[in-house]
């Protein structure tokens, strides 16, 4: 079908009123593919989601486009051969930006598939599915998730994703580590030296998001991204380097990095104008689930005792220490008091539960700040707080876990449980695997642990029950993978929250 004729068949649609019929944009001197980072979208409303495209046409050796605005044409279709389209309007694609497209559609339906693309010129960009949320008045069947974390690029290639895009999913979670600044050859693929620049940061991402397999996930759900430390340098504090140097010298560098977040990912968030982003935020499945998507990175307590696997010190008891900043724990405290949602997802970054290993404890995760652990645990034992379920990454390891009220007593109630997914590719010290997987399954809490594996964790709740899968590839250092269940969770929903119920959707 030539684009003459495609466009004739679209006349057939002007009667639909969101049918805006939009000239195709000419090739702008643009003289190769420039949908070579794939599609995405993120952020699933009732009635909206957002969709992302990043240009292009010379990914790794700085973008290759003209310092000018590109027209770009974004279609969207409730069929994948876009027999019926229903909404087709241009958007420009700004060098200040990256070049990226984020198209805040609306004026959807809830609870249904859609399929978009984009077009310059004759190029055509790959076809990307995705959804919108279910209505927030009524209670939905099911929300099925995956759970990803920590793609470092050179560890290994992305068999995971290549999986991941064949499950059967309403949307996924990444809870950070997407991109990793660090330098370094091998052992399975080069990445370039240290990202510290707007540059060097743009063009990670554009390293990772060249890879077909990681597209092959994000075309085909809406995904729901949060970061950790790695989008912007290993283990920082707030405002603080790894190394604790003055923040004069570290701010330009994370206003730098959250700029390439903002820019590569597809997220409702506006675009940052300086070292802040206030990215947690709330999303919803109906009355089924409220998605809590944290930040542990961006206001954090500086990590307490010298980080590292110290001993807990004095500091870690500091009632002034803090994971979320005071505004987001009032904010998430105050959401999960209200909320009539029969679960409560915490996408968020690092390990909740015990980790402390002997004395050794990493200060980096939930362990180094036990009083503000505390006080989320002491919330979710709430009647007024239904189902918590929390998700973290970055260990490279993955466990299934309950939280008990007390962390390490499990004589104490359960109050919430954690899925700890694996890295997508970054590595685990395969020497030190078994001895963890021992040492965490004779904790009564643990009903599985995996550091051998690299994976994903697919997670199925409906009003009655979570179930969540543990996805392991057999391999990273090929480029195609089988993969397996490792380990099965099933949990029955507690009781609802006193706000909670709500008719079937
Ligand atoms: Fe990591
Ligand atoms: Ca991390």
């Amino acid at each position: 079908m030539t684009r003459r004729s495609f466009l004739g068949g679209l006349a057939a649609f002007a009667v639909l009123p969101t049918l805006r019929e939009c000239a195709v944009p000419d090739a702008q001197g643009i003289s190769a593919y420039p949908f070579t980072l794939g599609v995405g979208s993120g952020d699933p409303l009732p009635d909206g989601v957002v969709l992302w495209t990043r240009l292009a046409p010379d990914p790794i050796g700085g973008g290759g486009l003209p310092n000018e605005p590109i027209s770009v044409l974004w279609e969207v279709a409730t069929d994948p051969d876009f027999d019926e389209v229903i909404n087709r309007t241009g958007a420009l694609a700004r060098p200040d930006r990256g070049y990226a497209i984020h198209k805040d559609l609306r004026g959807l339906e809830p609870d249904r598939w859609y399929w978009y693309r984009f077009s310059v010129g004759d190029w055509v960009s790959p076809v990307g599915r995705t959804r919108t949320a279910p209505a927030v008045d009524c209670v939905p069947g099911q929300l099925r998730f995956g759970l990803a974390t920590c793609q470092n690029y050179r560890h290994g290639y992305y068999t995971a994703h290549a999986n991941l895009a064949n499950e059967d999913l309403d949307l996924v979670f990444h809870v950070g580590d997407y991109i990793y600044e660090s330098s370094g050859q091998g052992p399975v693929r080069p990445t370039p030296g240290v990202a510290t620049t707007l540059e060097d940061y743009r063009a990670r991402y554009a390293l990772y998001r060249s890879d077909p397999d990681l597209q092959a996930a994000h075309a085909a759900f809406p995904w729901v991204v949060t970061w950790d430390d790695h989008e912007v340098e290993d283990n920082y504090a707030a405002d603080l380097d790894k190394h604790g140097n003055d923040p004069a010298t570290f701010l330009p560098r994370r206003a730098a990095a959250y700029r390439a977040w903002w820019e590569n990912q597809a997220t409702r968030l506006p675009p940052p104008t300086g070292p802040d982003l206030p990215i947690h935020r709330r999303l919803r499945w109906g009355r089924l689930a409220d998605l809590w998507v944290l930040d542990t990175r961006q206001y954090r307590s500086n990590q307490p005792c010298g980080d590292g696997g110290a001993p807990l010190c004095d500091d870690n008891f500091d009632p002034e220490l803090t994971m979320l900043g005071d505004a987001q724990e009032a904010w998430l405290t105050d959401g999960l008091l209200s909320s009539e949602a029969r679960w409560n997802v915490l996408a968020q970054q690092v390990v909740f539960g015990d980790m402390q290993i002997g004395t050794a404890v990493n200060h980096d995760q939930w362990d180094g700040y036990p009083l503000a652990r505390q006080r989320l645990l002491d919330l979710f034992a709430s009647e007024d707080v239904a189902n918590p379920v929390v998700l973290s990454g970055d260990l490279h390891a993955a466990f299934a876990a309950d939280l008990h009220q007390q962390v390490q007593d499990p004589t104490t109630p359960v109050v919430a449980t954690e899925l700890l997914t694996p890295s997508i590719s970054s590595n685990f010290n395969p020497d030190a695997a078994p001895l963890w997987e021992n040492l965490m399954m004779q904790r009564p809490y643990v009903h599985h642990a995996n550091g051998t594996n690299r994976g994903y964790v697919t997670c199925r709740l409906t009003p009655d029950a979570l179930d969540a899968r543990w996805r392991y590839v057999e391999t990273v250092t090929e480029p195609t993978s089988a993969v397996f269940t490792g380990f099965e969770l099933h949990r029955v929903a507690g009781p609802a929250a006193p706000a909670g119920g709500g008719a079937a959707c």
